[in-house]
């Protein structure tokens, strides 16, 4: 196609000075990209570009709270490109038709990216890669999301792995994940080009504003995203390995909402932590969760279907239920079950929750309220600023039972226990859900059980300011297993 159609006259020549297309995706940063760097070491002008496809599948277009890190993310790609002396240029439609249009507008003669790991990514950009290479144009791709790709790391039989213990093993014998990159020192840019501003994407929510949690919890900037990886290393890490599962203790990083887009990189989490003055055991685990995220992407790209299908098909006769009521009071947080709510108001307000949480969270709606995993799975991509195609689906299978190296359906996390074990004095409760503060720590947990006079004295009302529960935990839990082993009968699981 473009190979034999000649150039028209007012685009640049094809001599060495002909500029790079860098595409930018989910690695909106300018340290620690092996694509932009390789652009610019070329020595020639680098047209650095970001695309809103609109072919996207509709289980891949994001949600709203992804939609607000992404402007924000943009918006700091563009402000470090400009200090590097070039900026960001936006388009919309289809990718290689955007990419065949600037090269033919301005000449270019190469396209640079770093790889993504969806089924809709890799076949398009597989597309892409081999079009442009026909018609004659550098399209080179780069490794930056993940330490290891998800063909290198495979078991004995050559198979992918499907359980997370062998596959950190194989992962510790891989070479050590490559040395950090530095940002690129200057970059030619174009003058000529144009492009809209991010504005006018209309990323963040105006009708009603519901962003004001997210901005003041996330500066959501590269220098940002620096500065918490920074906060943790200093603060988090030592302690991480048992920190992590308190929700109200400064322990975990909160860096995957700037993992999601890329505003840092797994090579700069992995290195900061290894090299840190921190005990072995605390560096060790933390490697380790990120790895978690590796293991998720090794699922998704060898089991692309793992957003919507059970990984286990016995799940799918599963009878799940479909209560709208019982849903509404689980993304509201009014389920009557202190930690539960805790969770999803944090969520709601921050676009963030702690693991611990997230899994008691998750569990509570599968398991107590035997909701289909994938309706809370969307919840979570519309409300999470760290939604993430492979952790976020990779985990609601684990938490579901249907998922590779699942927690088991019958283990059924107890809402009230996992509160007192993780929250005894109930800070973490007594921050999100402030109309139980005036407990006891005694009730805290199971405020229903408060004696009257306990429940005047800290002005609760039950059923009125705090709801009785929408289910009794050993009923629901007696449900679920019934269902579970009706399913195992079916299926011999
Ligand atoms: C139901 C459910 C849904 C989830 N959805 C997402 C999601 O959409 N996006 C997402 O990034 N994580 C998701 N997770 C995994 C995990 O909860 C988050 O990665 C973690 O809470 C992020 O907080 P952090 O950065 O403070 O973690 P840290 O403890 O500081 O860990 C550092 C990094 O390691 C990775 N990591 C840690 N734990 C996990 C894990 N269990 N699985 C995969 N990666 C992990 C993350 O990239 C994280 O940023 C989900 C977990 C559950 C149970």
């Amino acid at each position: 196609m473009l190979a034999n159609t000649p150039l028209p006259s007012n685009s640049r020549d094809r001599s060495d000075h002909a500029p790079a297309i860098v595409w930018f995706r989910d690695d909106l940063r300018v340290a620690d990209n092996p694509a932009l760097e390789y652009a610019a070491g070329q020595n020639r002008p680098v047209i650095p570009l970001f695309i809103f496809e609109t072919n996207l599948p509709e289980h891949a277009q994001p949600g709203g709270a992804q939609k607000w890190i992404l402007h924000h993310a943009l918006k700091s790609l563009d402000a470090n490109l400009k200090t590097l002396g070039t900026r960001l240029i936006l388009a919309e439609g289809d990718a290689l038709q955007i990419l065949q249009g600037i090269v033919t507008r301005q000449g270019a003669r190469s396209v640079y990216w770093n790889r993504r790991y969806t089924q809709h990514g890799i076949k398009t950009d597989t597309n892409i890669k081999s079009t442009l290479a026909g018609d004659g144009l550098e399209a080179r791709s780069f490794q930056a999301t993940l330490l290891h790709e998800p063909t290198k790391l495979l078991t004995a039989a050559g198979g992918p792995f499907k359980v997370y213990s062998p596959f950190w093993r194989a992962f510790e014998r891989q070479p050590a994940p490559r040395p950090v990159l530095p940002k690129p020192i200057q970059i030619t840019g174009i003058d000529e080009i144009s492009s809209p501003e991010i504005d006018d994407f209309a990323l963040l929510p105006s009708k009603p504003d519901w962003a004001s949690g997210l901005r003041e919890t996330w500066d959501a900037t590269e220098s940002g995203a620096q500065d918490c990886l920074g906060d943790f290393i200093t603060n988090g890490l030592h302690g991480y390995a048992k920190g992590r599962d308190i929700p109200a203790k400064k322990n975990v990083s909160r860096l995957s909402p700037y993992l999601r887009y890329g505003l840092v990189s797994p090579y700069q989490l992995w290195h900061a932590a290894v090299e840190a003055d921190a005990p072995e055991n605390d560096k060790l685990k933390f490697c380790k969760e990120l790895v978690w995220r590796e293991f998720s992407y090794h699922l998704l790209y060898h089991f692309p279907s793992l957003g919507w299908q059970n990984f286990n098909s016995s799940f799918d006769d599963f009878p799940w239920l479909k209560d709208s009521q019982d849903l509404t009071a689980w993304q509201k947080g009014k389920t009557g079950y202190p930690l539960v709510d805790a969770g999803m108001r944090e969520l709601w307000h921050t676009g963030y929750m702690h693991n611990r949480v997230r899994m008691v969270t998750a569990s509570f709606l599968v398991k107590h309220l035997m909701v289909d995993w994938r309706v809370g799975e969307r919840w979570f991509w519309d409300t999470l600023v760290d939604a993430d195609p492979a952790s976020n689906t990779a985990s609601w299978q684990w938490v579901a039972g249907s998922g590779a190296d699942a927690a088991p359906y019958f283990r059924i996390f107890n809402p009230i226990i996992q509160g007192k074990k993780f929250d005894p004095d109930g800070t973490y409760i007594r921050k999100w859900v402030p109309e139980l503060s005036g407990l006891p720590d005694k009730y805290l947990h199971e405020p229903w059980l408060a004696p009257e006079n306990i429940l005047r004295e800290a002005e609760i009302q039950m059923g009125i300011s705090y709801p009785f529960p929408i289910v009794d935990h050993k009923a629901a839990r007696d449900r679920a297993l019934d269902a579970y082993k009706n399913l195992k009968k079916e299926y011999a699981i």
